[in-house]
């Protein structure tokens, strides 16, 4: 089966030149009405789909009667907020016609990687799927600043799959994958059909004056930064050619793409994320019922927390800690510690006079990693 048919949920970046006509400078109509069709055969398979797309800059330029110059930061801003609009009619037109629902979301990097914004953006996107949208997601260029952008779509769709835990990023671009050269400037370059880690060779094959190969902002440089954040996020990556009128059933029928592999799944390194890479900001002391429900793979709720200690807030790791005194699972606290302190020990039912709000779980079975080896 292609790795795009066997996808549960993927994130497909579509890059400026695919979107928008080079002679009109408007949307590229007729690709965009063949790839909603592609869109459509995936999400009638039950596939989620993400689309990160960019056109913004480009679609705005001709609508601000900026074409033909370099354009500088101000520039660009006003250009991608004209734009983005234009491009959201674009997408809507195309993808309302074949029945699919749409919804905007943008992000500044402070959505991915601060990790309150980070769950409750990821809670959005999560419910937009649930609700069978597809979410067309760019960088809010209106608002960045050069010190705080991510730059170029590929890294961006690589953190929103990182975040929403797909299991496949498609980065659609005008080159068909990775080469062990420039292909148009070195005629024994070798297309890479699969990568299984990106290595010190494989930097190498994109470094250089390959780093630059492909238009739009994001070289094979990019396209490399991105699949290794997708593959330290247990998600494969999939690099292939956009130009053609149906990529995506274009790729099911075996057209030429790069296929870089992930060491884990997305549910094990989110995990291992949680139990590894964080710094614990305070501790919850769970009964031994609280245990048990975690270690079968509830939530923690506020009734089975005897104790907090530490000044967390929301997003912040903590350690649960058992009534033995033991270390039991690591996880992202859904509330700080003052309304953990609030509410412990206190059913589901007399929490929201408390606080004025019926507040979720402490820790959220999703958010909870179970430190095996320390509980035995
Ligand atoms: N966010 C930019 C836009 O929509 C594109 C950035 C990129 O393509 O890497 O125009």
């Amino acid at each position: 089966m292609s790795p795009l048919a066997a996808a549960r949920l993927a994130v497909i970046k579509v890059g400026s030149a695919l979107l928008v006509d080079e002679t009109t400078g408007a949307p590229n109509i007729a690709w965009l009405e063949a790839f909603a069709t592609d869109l459509a055969r995936l999400r009638g398979r039950g596939q989620g789909v993400i689309l990160v797309s960019s056109g913004a800059v480009a679609l705005g330029r001709e609508r601000l009667g900026l074409r033909d110059r370099r354009l500088n930061l101000a520039e660009k801003q006003a250009a991608a907020s004209a734009g983005q609009s234009r491009l959201m009619r674009a997408w809507e037109t195309a993808l309302e016609g074949v029945g699919l629902g749409v919804a905007q979301v943008l992000l500044t990097p402070d959505d991915t990687e601060v990790r309150r914004r980070f769950l409750n953006a990821r809670a959005t996107l999560q419910t937009l799927l649930a609700c069978g949208a597809i979410p067309v997601v760019n960088e809010n260029d209106a608002v960045a600043t050069e010190e705080l952008r991510y730059g170029d779509n590929d890294r961006l769709a690589a953190r929103v799959a990182q975040m929403v835990g797909a299991d496949l990023l498609v980065l659609l671009s005008d080159v068909d994958g990775l080469y062990s050269g420039d292909p148009r400037k070195d005629p024994t370059a070798r297309h890479l059909a699969a990568v299984s880690r990106i290595d010190a060779t494989i930097e190498a094959m994109a470094g250089g004056a390959n780093a630059e190969a492909g238009l739009g902002s994001g070289g094979m440089a990019t396209k490399l930064a991105a699949a290794r954040i997708a593959a330290a996020a247990g998600c494969r990556t999939l690099i292939a050619l956009g130009r053609t009128p149906s990529p995506l059933a274009a790729l099911e029928a075996g057209a030429r793409h790069t296929l870089i592999d992930a060491p884990s799944t997305p549910a094990a390194a989110y995990k291992a994320w949680i139990a590894g890479s964080l710094t614990p900001r305070g501790l919850v002391v769970a009964d031994a019922g609280a245990v048990a429900a975690l270690q079968s793979g509830k939530s923690l709720l506020a009734a089975g927390v005897t104790a907090v200690e530490g000044a967390f807030g929301k997003g912040d790791a903590v350690v649960v800690r058992g009534p033995d005194g033991r270390d039991v699972a690591r996880g992202l606290a859904r509330l700080d510690a003052s309304e953990v302190a609030r509410i412990r020990g206190r059913r589901s039912a007399e929490i929201e006079p408390l606080l004025g709000y019926a507040p979720g779980p402490v820790i959220h079975a999703d958010d909870l990693a179970w430190l095996e080896s320390r509980a035995s």
